[in-house]
């Protein structure tokens, strides 16, 4: 089955928003981005979004927020709302980071209750999941990924939704996963989606992310289960990211 490619940056916590415009007319030069063959979004800062509304109309590039709340308004100091990202037009949302899940207590229930709010707003939401070292040092890498799937699962009743499997290890480490451990892992994630929403699995893009950069990229894309990538590091330089682009 063929997918669409997707390319997503995470930019993370980088870069001001007076500097982020800046970034694209080098991309977009460098990388020849033909929308049609690739998808790209850069997942940046909350603060950036409203900035490059502009780019993102001229050029075709999605933008995303790197979490958001699963209520729509309230008493959530500090949190963003899935209303308040789709009043922007945006339509992709970064959930269940590994950064998130460690630092600030993200769990597998609050994913899941993101994953269903987004999914009920017709957005779709790019879930993160993967081991950690020390899981994967104990042979628990399918245990854990089956877990972290099944509890978003019943979550899944239809609309647009992209899996990104970022083994902690290998995320801003320079380690990365070899083609054929990441192949392994998406081929799981592939048939856990298929026992919840069938076939529909075979249209679901599952991205590789962790160190992933232009000279490794070709040799993870040639996987047959693997649609593309979440790029920390390497998204934030025009010239690596580009390059990652145009390979896919
Ligand atoms: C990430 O932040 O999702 C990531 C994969 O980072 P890096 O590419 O730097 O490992």
């Amino acid at each position: 089955m063929a997918r669409k490619p997707l390319m997503a940056g995470n930019w993370k916590m980088n870069k001001l928003p007076s500097e982020a415009a800046d970034f694209f007319p080098e991309f977009l030069e460098l990388s020849k981005w033909q929308k049609e063959q690739v998808d790209v979004v850069f997942a940046v800062p909350a603060t950036h979004l409203d900035r490059l509304l502009d780019i993102g109309e001229e050029s075709g590039i999605s933008f995303a927020p790197q979490n958001v709340h699963w209520e729509s308004a309230g008493a959530f100091t500090g949190e963003i709302s899935i209303p308040m990202i789709q009043d922007l037009g945006l339509n992709y949302a970064l959930v269940g980071h590994s950064e998130r899940r460690q630092y600030f207590a993200e769990t597998d229930e609050t994913v899941a209750n993101k994953v269903g709010t987004l999914l009920s707003a017709k957005m779709t939401p790019i879930i993160c999941v993967g081991e950690t070292q020390v899981e994967r040092e104990s042979d628990k890498t399918v245990e854990v990924i089956t877990r972290q799937i099944k509890s978003f699962a019943s979550k899944l009743t239809g609309g647009d939704f992209v899996v990104a499997y970022e083994p902690v290890w290998a995320i801003g480490t320079g380690l990365t996963a070899s083609q054929e451990q990441a192949q392994d892992v998406h081929a799981l994630i592939r048939r856990l989606l298929k026992e919840e929403i069938g076939e529909q699995a075979d249209t679901v893009r599952i991205l590789y992310g962790g160190s992933a950069k232009p000279a490794n990229i070709s040799g993870l894309l040639a996987q047959d289960d693997i649609d593309g990538a979440l790029v920390g590091g390497a998204s934030l330089k025009p010239a690596d990211f580009a390059a990652m682009v145009q390979a896919a």
